[in-house]
């Protein structure tokens, strides 16, 4: 892992440097897509034993509030972390309960024009994001999340 690289997010947001910190953003690089709090609980406990969940939450807090993480929500489970902040759509396969990012700019556009032209009252639209739910016709070997 390249900490130069995680110093330097944490650095940009003005957020002072702590090994926490530093941990809790190594695990979101590493699960890549959109593990849970527990997960992330998980994974840094390996290298960090003493690590509460609840500073765990405080992090992710404060990396959603400084917009370093996003949050992806499913109907079965707990809020998920989302680290990727380009624009994209969510794959949501509800049998193995993973969610894939999904990247379409024809359709970030489609939709754009489509509430350009048709908008919604007494609404000011900032982003839209879609959640494409249902099920893999042929899952693959390993559960990605
Ligand atoms: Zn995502």
């Amino acid at each position: 892992m390249n900490y130069s690289r995680l110093v330097d997010i944490l650095s940009k947001k003005e957020l002072k440097v702590t090994p926490q910190r530093l941990a809790v953003l190594e695990a979101l690089m590493q699960l890549k897509t959109h593990p849970t709090a527990e997960e992330i609980k998980d994974y840094v406990r390996k290298k960090n034993p003493n690590l509460a969940l609840g500073t765990v939450y405080n992090i992710l807090d404060t990396f959603y509030e400084k917009r370093i993480v996003t949050k992806v929500k499913t109907d079965k489970d707990f809020v998920r972390y989302d680290m990727d902040m380009h624009k994209h759509h969510h794959i949501y396969c509800e049998e193995c309960d993973s969610i894939e990012n999904y990247y379409d700019n024809e359709l970030d556009e489609l939709l754009q024009d489509y509430f350009k032209k048709k908008r919604i009252p007494n609404f000011k639209i900032k982003e839209i994001n879609l959640q494409i739910t249902g099920n893999y016709i042929e899952h693959k070997p390993t559960k990605t999340n």
